[in-house]
């Protein structure tokens, strides 16, 4: 087999595997549970969950999306979680082959999935997620200077990821401070801000911008209508936020010499 197929299969199924790891942290860490015990239970029957009926996306399909014992429904979220994520990381290795570019990517995918899912759900940005992938970005800017592949076409020398974490973190304790003096209520969560330190971390202070622009502009689309009809509806800003933040990765630097193009003509 040639080494980029092998790469890219062995990829996929360490996607399926890391995003099963997902499915238990979105439920787990809002409620501030352990991820490595207990293992799994049925939350209904209380059955401890089989390693063979614990198989990404294969057990679900064979179960018929219901638990073997007590016949609960298990949500589509599982196998989805686990096809997103792998499809990130098959993705990741098909655009940068044997790089530390190919785990970046990955990683910042899987984390910024992880996020859009439980804000979605619990309106919460765990700590795990927005710290921990700042920390993890950092180290792989860190890591990236090591490898004499500094020509990779989005690696991020690590003081640019300190100082895109840094803007990150700042700028959106600006807004939500301005917004809270203006709206007269929390505009938005300490969980975003720390996201966008996260985010800032992978791509960098220009990075910060863009995606901060992307996710208003997207978050406003969406939300106004229901603001408008006078429902005042909990917007789980992290959703576009992490949108913005992938469309950032993928067509960033296009866009950002586009927008010099533009603006300096
Ligand atoms: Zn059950």
């Amino acid at each position: 087999m040639n080494p980029a197929t092998f790469l890219v299969l062995t990829s996929g199924a360490v996607g399926l595997l890391i995003g099963s790891f997902l499915n238990v942290c979105i439920v787990r860490w809002p409620a501030l549970q352990s991820v490595v015990s207990p293992r799994s239970r049925c939350p209904q029957c209380g059955k401890l969950i089989a390693w063979y009926d614990n198989v990404p996306v294969l057990s679900w399909l064979l179960l018929r999306a219901r638990c073997r014992e007590c016949r609960l429904p298990i949500p589509w979220r599982y196998p989805l979680v686990e096809l997103a994520t792998a499809g990130i990381w098959v993705a990741a290795a098909w655009a940068y082959g044997y790089d530390v570019e190919t785990l970046r990517a990955a990683l910042f995918g899987t984390v910024l999935l992880g996020i859009a899912v439980t804000d979605a759900r619990e309106y919460i940005i765990p700590d795990e997620f927005s710290i921990g992938g700042t920390a993890l970005g950092l180290l792989l800017a860190f890591a990236a200077g090591w490898t004499g592949h500094p020509a990779s076409m989005h690696a991020l020398p690590w003081p640019q990821a300190l100082l895109g974490a840094a803007v990150g973190y700042a700028l959106l304790w600006l807004v939500a401070f301005f917004g809270s003096k203006i709206l007269g209520q929390d505009a938005m969560g300490g969980g975003d801000i720390k996201m966008m330190a996260m985010i800032g971390a992978f791509v960098g202070w220009q990075g910060v911008l863009l995606t901060l622009f992307l996710g208003a502009a997207l978050g406003t689309v969406i939300f106004l209508p229901f603001k408008l009809a006078g429902r005042d509806k909990l917007v789980p800003f992290g959703i576009f936020l992490a949108i913005g933040a992938a469309a950032c990765w993928i067509a960033g630097p296009a866009l950002i010499d586009w927008y010099r193009h533009l603006a300096f003509r």
